[in-house]
């Protein structure tokens, strides 16, 4: 049995944390684990500043920002107070990486330019450091370890920035190099977010990808036919709460969650985790938990495939959305009306939300940040336009919900004197979602979680 154990930047931000992180997966018992460690937390957007001074040569910046680079990671090192020898390997480790941004970072400001492929040579050394540490700190603390560059088992396409993975590649270098090693009983350390592509190249699978390198390394082991018991997410929540603390003060954990449940969340506004980069793992079966190392000693939160229990299982708010109201009475029900609608938003990339049809007009909407000029002059050739802006998305999700008898009046009863604007008619079971002024939403979120968590037998 394998697990994965994924920790985020500040799970390993300073030599203490890193140390923490050593100790809980020394601790740990049981059969060695892969673990798969992000950059140190604000290493990767100190690298894309980098990237930015470098090409536009101010120097100054550049050199002053490779400065820090260098002293974080010094001084990391330096705290974590290894044997002679380990800290020997690992401060020539860290040189070599220091330099290798410093040519990187001068090779861009010569050529005032800078491809994806440079970039990701670049924003890959973050955690081609920060594995490195955690793996000696590992070691030093007596747990046989070994560290293992993510280039070599982690294969991508060449899409520099935002690499999408072999699958089955990967899982046959995981099985090659990998799995002898947990095999033989040593843990494994590798960096996320980093891949190489087939001509080895480093590549990277975008900001945040060290969930999805977790997930994949998850995968691919099972594909090797390792039994992968679970993977772990440690990063510095709870887990998913039954709806945002800092609205609902008497929010709490949700032991688990189904994956359905877990994309509508991460959907409308809880930023836990990301649905899409766990799908490689939800989609074999394994679970995928996300834990807090700043409270090892929680449960967490899990996502499974299929998770037990039906009703509502968390409420989740989304601000910061505008309405379009899209009206044509001579046309509406025609064909090809709703498409012809559409297409305007797909023309200009704008994705929508929350879709409602009423007789005189199709109601849409969108992130208030998208570039609506367009999609309004396109839209008025054709029809009545009308927005509403500052509005909020308020989502109960849960399995079954639509098809459970009474949640829908026990969500607008619950509501009360909030004013709906619109009601979703989405096409999932998973949630039941409208739309309120922003202005409203705390207080919806408020009578909602009170109907659903706070009240007697609240139906769980
Ligand atoms: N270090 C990368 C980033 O900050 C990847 C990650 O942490 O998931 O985007
Ligand atoms: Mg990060």
């Amino acid at each position: 049995m394998t697990d994965v154990l994924k920790f985020g930047g500040t799970s390993v931000g300073t030599a203490e944390r890193i140390q923490d992180v050593a100790r809980l997966v020394g601790t740990r018992g049981g059969d060695p684990c892969l673990v798969v460690v992000s950059a140190m937390g604000g290493v990767t957007d100190l690298l894309e500043a980098l990237k930015s001074s470098s090409k536009v040569k101010d120097r100054a910046a550049a050199e002053a920002a490779l400065e820090v680079l260098a002293a974080r990671h010094r001084a990391a090192l330096e705290a974590l107070a290894l044997p002679a020898a380990e800290s020997r390997a690992c401060a020539a480790a860290l040189d070599e990486e220091l330099r290798r941004a410093r040519e990187l970072s001068l090779g861009i400001s010569l050529l005032e330019e800078i491809s994806p492929r440079t970039s990701d040579a670049l924003l890959a050394i973050g955690e081609l450091i920060s594995s490195r540490l955690v793996a000696a700190a590992l070691r030093a603390r007596g747990t046989d370890t070994v560290w293992i560059d993510p280039r070599e088992i982690l294969a991508t396409d060449p899409t520099h920035g935002a690499a999408q993975p072999d699958e089955k590649e990967a899982a046959r270098r995981v099985s090659a190099r990998v799995v002898p090693e947990l095999e033989a009983g040593r843990t494994v350390v590798t960096g996320g977010f980093v891949g190489a592509a087939p001509d080895g190249s480093t590549t990277t699978l975008g900001r945040g990808g060290s969930d999805y390198s977790a997930a994949l390394f998850g995968a691919a082991l099972y594909d090797a036919g390792r039994a992968v018991d679970r993977i772990e997410i440690w990063t510095d929540v709870d887990g998913i709460l039954t709806a945002d603390p800092r609205v609902v003060p008497a929010a709490r954990l949700v032991p688990e969650v189904s994956a359905a449940e877990a994309a509508e969340l991460a959907f409308f506004g809880a930023k836990v985790l990301h649905p899409a980069t766990i799908r490689p793992a939800v989609a074999r079966g394994i679970p995928v938990a996300v834990r807090n190392t700043f409270r090892p000693e929680g449960a967490g939160t899990v996502v499974r495939r299929d998770a037990a229990g039906t009703g509502v299982r968390a409420i989740a708010m989304r601000t910061g959305v505008t309405a379009l109201f899209v009206g044509n009475p001579r046309m509406l029900l025609a064909y090809g009306y709703a498409a012809r609608v559409f297409s305007v938003f797909e023309r200009h990339r704008v994705s929508v939300d929350v879709i409602a049809t009423s007789e005189v007009s199709i109601s849409i909407t969108v992130d208030e940040r998208a570039p609506l000029e367009g999609v309004v002059r396109d839209l008025a050739e054709f029809a009545e336009v009308s927005l509403l802006p500052h509005l909020a998305v308020v989502s109960v999700v849960g399995k079954g919900l639509r098809s459970t008898a009474g949640i829908a009046v026990r969500v607008f009863g619950a509501l009360g004197d909030v004013n709906v604007v619109l009601i979703s008619q989405g096409a999932s079971d998973t949630n039941v979602t409208f739309v309120v002024d922003a202005d409203d939403a705390p207080k919806a979120l408020r009578r909602l979680h009170r109907e659903f968590f706070e009240s007697e037998g609240h139906g769980r």
